[in-house]
């Protein structure tokens, strides 16, 4: 039995930490995605794309 209480439950202790850490969104040219990225190099989730637009 496998339990995902990081994905489930917590959710405003993630919320928190995701301010904290001033994550930055993005959306993708190519396929229209939108997602946040809180470091790195940020690529598409959807398309894998590294054609993005930071909002
Ligand atoms: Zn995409």
């Amino acid at each position: 039995m496998v339990i995902y209480f990081m994905c489930s439950a917590g959710g405003p202790m993630i919320d928190m930490d995701l301010k904290k850490a001033k994550i930055k969104k993005y959306v993708c040219k190519d396929c229209g995605k939108k997602f946040k990225v809180l470091s790195g190099k940020p690529k598409c989730p959807e398309c894998k794309s590294a054609d993005i637009d930071q909002q």
